[in-house]
């Protein structure tokens, strides 16, 4: 069975899933936006965890625990910074998603949700962003069969509008 694919409009720290991304930078040492959302509802475990990672290179991924969170665990993944779009940036975005569904599947992760990685601080157009992350990870679930459920959270109603076009 292939894994169902939606879009919510929600904080992803309130969400109940097996794992929740996070769109780290790359010391993995917190950060504003989503980064620092999440390190404030996991509490200070998820950053002393973190400091033992030794950082993260843009387009892959690492698996903390959840802490305080409801998701059991946290994949941290690291996207480019938007430069026009002409430095490997979509490459490195696709990376992201994809390296985010194998450690995901590699730990037993059955449901998953994404934040709209790269999209806030880093720039990242959105609608390029979105429809990156929808092809994505439909390939990349598809490899993996033991993700069932893949939730695209969106903070903002116009984001989650795009989601909703792409998933249509
Ligand atoms: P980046 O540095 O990768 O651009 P940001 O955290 O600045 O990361 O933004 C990534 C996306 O996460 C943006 O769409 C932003 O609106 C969204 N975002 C910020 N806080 C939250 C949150 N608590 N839950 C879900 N998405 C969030």
């Amino acid at each position: 069975m292939a894994a169902t694919l939606r879009a919510v409009q929600a904080d992803i720290t309130t969400l109940h899933v097996d794992a929740i991304v996070n769109a780290a930078n790359s010391t993995l040492l917190g950060g504003g936006g989503v980064d620092g959302a999440i390190h404030r509802a996991a509490g200070p475990g998820l950053l002393e965890e973190c400091r033992a990672l030794g950082g993260c290179a843009t387009g892959d991924a690492k698996l903390t625990g959840g802490h305080r969170l409801p998701a059991k665990h946290v994949i941290h993944t690291v996207g480019p910074v938007w430069r026009g779009g002409t430095h490997g940036e979509p490459a490195l975005l696709a990376s992201c998603y994809r390296r985010s569904i194998e450690v995901a599947a590699a730990a037993g992760v059955r449901t998953l949700a994404f934040p709209a990685v790269s999209t806030g601080v880093y720039g990242y157009p959105l609608e390029a962003a979105a429809a990156i992350a929808v092809a994505t990870t439909r390939a990349a679930a598809a490899q993996h069969p033991v993700i069932e459920e893949i939730v695209f959270c969106c903070f903002s109603a116009g984001d989650l509008a795009v989601y909703r076009r792409l998933l249509a």
